[in-house]
């Protein structure tokens, strides 16, 4: 048999039931805050991921899917969603009328990553991007109404990490700090980031190699290097925060896996999956616009991690798929003719039918109907039909009803409400 594809996942019904639940949540939370939904597509040029996310990151470097394209373009499964949107924002000219955009997006990226439990080839993003507000206050506003939007999952022992990379300008000075420490203990770090120390020393401070992260917890921390405007700017988005109630831990060496990001960045994470401890990261890129060739408009996001997230709603609630609310135990032919039209009458009225077409008894049938958790079922046989009257049994109480044929989808639909279900 031809098995699934290492590092692939299929989503099973009652698990896509509470990826439903988790996206219907974002979509009425990020609605709220005037965010409305763009999609684009999964494939894009190569030339747009490494121009945002930078050449000397891991996804640049080892994880993207990439072939080739039409002439002589490159193309490649998107790793993440903020390139692409920036690109249709641009593009579109989502800025013509007013700068400021707040759009959210769900949807599958994919990164050669070495597969593991919470770290998959292919898996799924929510994603949030506010272009034209460089007010911390917007930053403060996002991490509050993401973390308001976990709060409403019941998701136990959730962080907010938080810490400000500052500008290009403050940024250097804190570059070369990093490099002096660094260069020194190159025997203890691992190939990629010696390899790293010159250009983009930051980048050691997110691998995730044991010996990496121990010389990196001795590093220096940004805090010490902002610039009056950054440092501000930092204090802004905590004074918000507390003024909401959000709890938040200072990480003066969270610095996330992508170049663009500036000033604020923040990360969720928890304890509770093994290894995987981020559920969702994100920050200001405010360069990146204008570094793909818009206009010069600052911009903040994040993107929340749906399959980590999804577990974890798991682990905290069971998972119950919605049984039916009339279950059909229709018997022999006309039995089963008249019972797929009432079928298709209530499914019409919003109500969930199930029926059984196979030849089995009514004994059968109403384990069959107990295993699925029906609600109700009605019972359809050739006398029931000679007699114009069908039994409709209510499940949990035992208690029968006879129900007259002519007027059956109105009769049960007045019980299913009666039973307040
Ligand atoms: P990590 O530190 O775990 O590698 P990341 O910093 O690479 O995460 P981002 O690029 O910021 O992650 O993506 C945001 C979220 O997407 C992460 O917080 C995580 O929940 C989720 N995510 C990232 N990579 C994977 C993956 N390979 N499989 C499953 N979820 C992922
Ligand atoms: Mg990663």
């Amino acid at each position: 048999m031809i098995q699934l594809v290492r590092g692939f996942r299929d989503i099973l019904p009652g698990e896509a039931m509470v990826w439903q639940q988790v996206e219907q949540a974002a979509r009425d939370r990020f609605e709220c805050f005037g965010f409305s939904e763009i999609r684009t597509p999964v494939i894009e040029q190569t030339a747009l991921f490494k121009r945002s996310i930078g050449e000397d990151t891991d996804i640049v470097e080892k994880e993207m899917y990439t072939f080739p394209g039409s002439k002589d373009t490159l193309l490649t499964l998107r790793p993440e969603a903020t390139a692409s949107v920036v690109r249709a924002y641009i593009q579109h000219k989502l800025y013509a009328a007013d700068p400021v955009r707040k759009l959210y997006s769900i949807g599958p990226m994919f990164r050669r990553e070495r597969p593991q439990k919470g770290r998959y080839r292919q898996f799924s993003q929510i994603n949030a991007e506010v272009f034209g507000i460089e007010s911390p206050y917007m930053d403060a506003q996002l991490i509050y109404m993401l973390t308001r939007f976990l709060d409403a999952l019941d998701v136990p022992g959730l962080r907010v990490h938080l810490n400000s990379l500052g500008c290009p300008e403050c940024r250097n000075g804190y570059r070369d700090a990093l490099r002096a420490v660094f260069s020194g203990k190159t025997d203890r770090l691992c190939s990629d980031c010696v390899r790293r120390i010159d250009r983009n020393p930051l980048r050691l401070l997110d691998c995730k190699v044991p010996g990496c992260r121990e010389v990196a917890a001795d590093a220096p921390s940004m805090a010490d290097f902002l610039c009056a405007d950054c440092d501000a700017h930092f204090k802004t988005v905590t004074a918000g925060l507390d003024a909401m109630g959000v709890a938040y831990e200072r990480d003066p060496r969270l610095v996330r896996g992508l170049d663009y990001y500036t000033r604020t960045t923040f990360e969720i994470q928890t304890d509770a999956l093994g290894a995987q401890s981020a559920v969702a990261g994100g920050g200001r890129y405010d360069g990146l616009v204008e570094q793909l060739g818009g206009p010069s408009v600052p911009a903040v996001g994040f993107a929340i991690g749906m399959d980590r997230l999804v577990e974890l709603v798991m682990a905290a609630q069971p998972v119950l798929l919605r049984p039916p609310a009339v279950f059909f135990a229709a018997m022999g032919a006309e039995a089963w003719k008249r019972a797929f039209q009432w079928a298709g009458e209530l499914s019409d009225q919003g109500i969930r039918v199930e029926i059984d077409f196979s030849e089995r008894s009514l004994k059968a049938l109403m384990r069959r109907a107990d295993r699925l958790g029906a609600q109700f079922v009605l019972i359809v046989g050739e006398r029931e039909l000679e007699e114009k009257t069908v039994s409709l049994r209510h499940m949990a109480t035992k208690a029968q009803t006879a129900v007259p044929v002519d007027n059956l989808v109105a009769v049960v639909k007045e019980k299913i409400w009666e039973s307040g279900v």
